[in-house]
């Protein structure tokens, strides 16, 4: 059976330390401890050093079964017994525990890691942990910019996506205030950087900074259609293929398509569109490519503009389209379902027009959700979209943040790192018994 001091420095779990009582006082734990060590040389002589005083030192530790936790540390306060020795007393360290520390490094680094990497709150955590929020937010920033830092955490990236985020919201005196997404697409998609605005500017200074290497390494880039991002890439990594996510491309047609559903509306009646009007009624139809059945509003040439079914599967979809679409790489074209034309003329309007339309620049669109089948290698947007809803998600438990220096912290801590935390198996498939089997003989044995 074990004794009642490894039991309870098991519980403590803390090395170098052990428990010389515990109390239970006012819904918290309070545990007295001290050091292992009883002896001791002097920092300065080397001679053996005589115990002086103790004094009492209160830290906060990780919660145990629910509740706050606090150490009290009894010091030991050394003393020289050289006459001569410069140091004539001192009070004992440990790295587990900093001096006028309000928390022990493990919960420090706990707090770290369940605001970081679980998304919680850093007001939530102090509660737990029974400290203030400063406390919490030095360990989130003094344990996390490290992991954040780390050169590893960029490595192995062959697809890069891009795009915007709100990061704060307008005032009366300000307007929105954007943050660009870089996103690593291949492999776990996970955040790489988050910079200040939303211009080719920025994503430019972040590319630029990384080494040659690592920007040689990408070879494909999606990004959102609308900003200048599509230059910024193709002056930082010309070797990569840009690619222009479908869901982009798709919505960008849907809005041209509305819009002139509307002005037909608006030209043939005179109004806007009304419950019973045709044009109306057929809004969602529109969309739905081949999939709805033709409705008799459409004429020959409308149901041409949505969606030109009769053409042989394996055939280029779109190249025979006039203007700046007509060379868009697209291959394969899914059978049944096509945009409507207005949709790669909107979309071929957003492309750079100074790309040229082959070679390594060429690919735009990506494979997605709309049918539409593309050389890109199945790479979209769709992962930095996910990350996007998990940088929203963080947004919101932080009710917004003022500081970009903790905003990106904890967005990278959130979806940017990876923290190897180990997973624990289920307790009733346990192979052990090296606590219940003392126990057992033990209450045989009473
Ligand atoms: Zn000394």
């Amino acid at each position: 059976m074990r004794d009642d001091a490894t039991a309870s420095a098991a519980m403590l779990g803390l090395p170098g330390f052990r428990v010389l009582a515990v109390a239970a006082y006012a819904g918290e734990v309070e545990q007295a401890v001290e050091t292992v060590e009883e002896v001791t040389g002097c920092p300065s002589c080397g001679v053996v050093a005589q115990l002086h005083d103790r004094r009492p030192s209160w830290v906060r530790d990780l919660p145990a079964g629910g509740r706050p936790v606090t150490l009290v540390w009894v010091k030991r306060v050394w003393r020289c017994r050289e006459p001569w020795c410069p140091k004539v007393t001192w009070t004992e360290t440990s790295a587990a525990i900093r001096p006028r520390a309000s928390l022990t490094e493990r919960a420090r680094r706990e707090a770290c890691r369940r605001v970081g990497q679980d998304g919680h709150t850093v007001a939530g955590v102090a509660a737990d942990f029974g400290v203030g929020w400063a406390t919490v937010m030095a360990a989130v920033r003094e344990y996390g910019t490290p992991l954040v830092d780390d050169p590893h955490r960029l490595h192995a990236v062959a697809a890069l996506g891009v795009d915007e985020t709100a990061f704060l919201a307008a005032t009366p005196t300000r307007s929105t205030t954007y943050a660009t997404g870089i996103v690593a697409l291949n492999g776990r998609p996970r955040l790489l950087d988050v910079v200040h605005g939303r211009s080719g500017n920025a994503l430019s200074s972040w590319v630029c900074a990384q080494d040659q290497r690592w920007r040689d390494g990408i070879g494909v880039a999606a990004l959102d259609p609308f900003r200048g991002y599509a230059t910024a890439l193709r002056t930082t990594l010309p070797g990569a293929r840009r690619v222009l996510d479908a869901f982009h491309v798709t919505r960008l047609g849907f809005d041209a398509l509305d819009q002139v559903r509307r002005r037909v509306q608006q030209h043939t009646l005179g109004h806007r569109g009304h419950r019973n009007d045709p044009l109306f009624r057929i809004r969602r139809v529109l969309r739905r490519g081949g999939r709805a059945p033709q409705p008799a509003v459409l004429g020959p040439a409308d149901r041409r503009a949505r969606g030109r079914r009769s053409r042989p599967a394996g055939r280029p979809g779109l190249d025979r389209r006039p203007g700046p679409t007509a060379d868009l790489p697209v291959q394969n074209p899914s059978p049944g379902r096509t945009p409507p034309a207005c949709l790669v003329h909107r979309s071929g309007r957003t492309r750079d027009p100074r790309t040229p339309a082959a070679g390594p620049n060429a690919g735009l669109l990506a494979q997605r959700t709309t049918g539409l089948r593309f050389d890109t290698g199945g790479v979209s947007n769709g992962p930095t979209e996910a990350i996007n809803g998990l940088i929203k998600k963080i947004k919101r438990i932080g009710h917004g943040f003022r500081n970009f220096a903790n905003y990106r912290l904890r967005l990278l801590l959130y979806c940017g790192v990876d923290w190897h935390t180990p997973r624990h198996p289920d307790p009733r498939a346990a192979t052990t018994l090296s606590c219940v089997e003392p126990a057992m003989r033990c209450s045989r044995d009473g």
